[in-house]
């Protein structure tokens, strides 16, 4: 397929997509009233394998963050949205080659996946160049890069999860203290906090809950890394009830995704 994919969706796209988007607002407000919290989290849109159209649209009726997992179609979405001067935070969620950090510090204000010191220092080596160039060629000022560590929070790693569509992959919990020390010691990176996916087939509420200690943890030594980024089309409401300050929506506001990769 291509990488930019071509809407198929017919005229009523944009009704389409906020009759969805309008659903899944209401879930997570009444997720929230449920758990008792005081504040929504707030809602990722992941428009991977869906047009730009569908990105003007969704931003036309308020959707300001964006998620996608593949480099060369988020960086081509991503321009096409900022040519027609649409504003929005981009968010890489996917499993990240660090040879791909030069192009995803061009568009991205959050990288969600991080889950290795290599990723790490190609990132911000990347960053390091990123800003030199938009000096000199006078372009706007890139903002140090948001980073998540992704925790891999099955039971046994060990095992291979079977096929997602999509990698799920994550640090190990382990080795997340040491990674928000690499993190730390960068010059461009902002270490905001966690990213994970329940595993594939479990019950999703001890994989967040277990989520939650790892980012008490977390914040006793950065207090400014309070980001819990959980909750898919499937459990966002575990997710809201665990205190996932962050969900990442793809099929629920999209619909189908037209064939997995
Ligand atoms: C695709 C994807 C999502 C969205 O999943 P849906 O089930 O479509 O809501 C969330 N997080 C990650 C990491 C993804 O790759």
């Amino acid at each position: 397929m291509s990488t930019t994919p071509e809407t198929t969706q017919g005229p009523d796209r944009g009704a389409d997509l906020l009759e969805r988007l309008t659903r899944v607002r209401t879930r997570i407000s009444a997720a929230t009233l449920a758990a008792g919290r005081d504040a929504e989290p707030e809602l990722i849109v992941v428009t991977k394998f869906f047009p730009a159209s569908d990105v003007v649209l969704l931003s036309s009726m308020g959707v300001r963050q964006v998620g996608e997992n593949r480099d060369q179609e988020a960086s081509l979405k991503a321009a096409e949205t900022r040519a027609q001067g649409i504003a929005l935070d981009w968010n890489f969620i996917g499993q990240l080659q660090s040879n791909k950090a030069k192009s995803v510090v061009r568009y991205a204000a959050t990288v969600q996946s991080v889950d290795r010191p290599a990723l790490v220092a190609a990132l911000d080596n990347a960053m390091d160049r990123e800003i030199g160039r938009r000096t000199e060629q006078g372009l706007p000022e890139r903002k140090p890069m948001n980073v998540l560590i992704q925790l891999d929070l099955r039971e046994d790693p060990s095992v291979p999860e079977e096929g997602t569509g999509f990698g799920r992959g994550g640090a190990d919990p382990a080795t997340m203290l040491d990674l928000a020390a690499s993190i730390a010691s960068t010059r461009h990176l902002r270490l905001r906090g966690l990213m994970a996916v329940a595993p594939l087939g479990t019950d999703p509420v001890p994989a967040f809950a277990k989520l939650m200690e790892l980012s008490g943890q977390l914040r006793v030594e950065y207090p400014e890394a309070g980001v819990v980024s959980a909750g898919m089309s499937q459990d966002l409401e575990a997710a809201v009830a665990a205190g996932a300050t962050h969900l990442r929506i793809g099929s629920d506001v999209l619909g189908p995704r037209p064939g997995l990769l």
